[in-house]
């Protein structure tokens, strides 16, 4: 599917409920009490897209990219909320139903069912407290599993406390078309997070890796590679990335995004490359060889296998460099008759990692804080080195693919728009999308 389809889809499912209870065709009110009506449906049915945005679904993840799906995601989350907070103040002015204690002026709701209103005022009270928690997440102390896992429990609660509001306090929702709509997009929403930490797992335990190698490459890099246990491998295309498990059960919440380095043409096993950074990563050295692990993928749009660009430009800021090497690798591999450079930055001289593999030609090393005998570029990857680097001519003609740095992907993607490079023809994989 392509990026315009998915949109169509997502906007489609989207407004699908509001279109079919406009259709139903209840007596006219006044306005803001339909717009009122409108914003609490449109709050739910993207509260429950949500879960098929973040269901992993490798469709989705081949042509958007996970990180920019993630990006969807939170936009849509804040979205919703700003909808959802507006609903029962639109009410305003609707006094019908009996005496309500908690609204003696009737200002605020049309039903006086406590019942119906109640799962709606929970609802209202975790749904902002969810996208908080969602925002601030770096700077609370809570480990990263920890965290998806309140925020799994909490959208689901919200989603069926919608469902029974929705159902019960809405005008439209209790048409029974309406409910079986909202009964069906509930469905598919758990459905998708069952998906994830479900199905995937009992897919992903029949195929269990088994660790062969864990390599220091740098003082904070590491390569660890598996290899299938029993089966013929992964089906990958070079630039994807998998959600690693090393040593816990596949049910497990332990696991972590990481882009193959290594080229499908290479063979079966995978290869990772791994920069130490928190919980998980900063035990790579005490991973047993033999351990057993599990993939969950491939996912990812960072592939250039079908492009037909006559060139390939490959831009990576340290670790980033893990699924470019994995690009590059199936290049050299595969005789690939395209051209093909990279820009590899870091800070230092003692984190270029892959050196001698990676060699001199067509690649440009950059440091930023380079030793005295340094020979390569120096300062960071910026306009004025990609200027150095690419003629206008490969500016407009080349495909640009880069992972690093959010910093060194905005200013490079910025400078390479301003010199006329397609939008199409820049890709990119963000490492950090929360
Ligand atoms: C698509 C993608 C590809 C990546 N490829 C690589 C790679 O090739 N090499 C590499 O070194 N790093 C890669 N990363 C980053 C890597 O996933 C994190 O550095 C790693 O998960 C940190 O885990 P930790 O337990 O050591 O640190 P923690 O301190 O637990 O987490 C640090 C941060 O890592 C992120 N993170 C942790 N666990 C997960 C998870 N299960 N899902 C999503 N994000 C998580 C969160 O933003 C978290 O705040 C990639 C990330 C993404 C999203």
């Amino acid at each position: 599917m392509k990026p315009l389809l998915l949109i169509i889809a997502y906007l489609f499912a989207v407004t699908l409920p509001l279109i079919l209870s406009w259709l139903t065709g209840a007596p006219p009110r006044p306005f803001h009490q339909e717009l009122a009506s409108g914003l609490g449906i449109l709050a739910f049915s993207m509260v429950l897209m949500e879960f098929v945005l973040s269901g992993r679904f490798k469709g989705i993840s081949k042509d958007v990219g996970m990180d920019v799906t993630m990006r969807f995601h939170q936009v849509m989350a804040r979205t919703a909320l700003g909808f959802a907070l507006l609903h029962p103040f639109l009410y305003q002015g609707t006094p019908s139903g009996g005496q309500r204690p908690w609204d003696p002026t009737r200002q605020l709701t049309i039903t006086t069912d406590f019942s119906a209103l109640s799962t709606g005022i929970a609802a209202y009270l975790l749904l902002p407290s969810l996208v908080l928690l969602a925002i601030g997440r770096t700077q609370l102390d809570y480990k990263y599993e920890t965290w998806r896992l309140m925020h799994g429990i909490g959208a689901l609660l919200i989603a069926l406390l919608l469902l029974h509001h929705t159902v019960y306090a809405g005008r439209y929702g209790s048409q029974p078309v309406m409910t079986w709509i909202w009964l069906t997009m509930t469905g598919v929403a758990v459905g998708s997070l069952l998906h994830v930490y479900l199905l995937a797992p009992v897919l992903d335990k029949a195929h269990a890796w088994r660790v062969t190698s864990v390599t220091r490459l740098t003082p904070k890099q590491w390569e660890v590679t598996v290899k299938p246990d029993g089966h013929r491998g992964l089906d990958y295309n070079a630039g994807q990335f998998v959600w690693l498990n090393v040593g816990h059960s596949s049910f497990s919440m332990k696991e972590n995004p990481f882009s193959i380095c290594s080229a499908p043409g290479g063979g079966p096993e995978i290869s990772f490359m791994i920069k130490e950074l928190g919980d998980f990563t900063r035990t790579i050295g005490q991973i047993d060889s033999d351990a057993v692990a599990y993939l969950d993928g491939p996912y990812g749009n960072l592939s250039v296998d079908d492009r037909t660009e006559p060139g390939v430009a490959l831009i990576a800021g340290g670790v980033g460099l893990a699924p470019l090497l994995g690009i590059l690798r199936e290049m050299r591999l595969a005789n690939d008759p395209r051209k093909v450079r990279l820009i590899y930055g870091n800070r230092m001289d003692d984190q270029i990692a892959y050196r001698d593999e990676l060699g001199t030609q067509d690649v440009v090393y950059v440091l930023s804080e380079p030793p005295e005998n340094w020979h390569g570029e120096t300062g960071f990857i910026d306009a004025a080195l990609i200027d150095r680097v690419f003629s206008p001519k490969e500016f407009s003609e080349w495909v640009f693919v880069m992972c690093g740095p959010a910093i060194m992907m905005d200013t490079v993607e910025n400078h390479l728009i301003e010199r006329g490079t397609p939008s199409h023809c820049i890709l990119s994989e963000r490492f950090d999308y929360d």
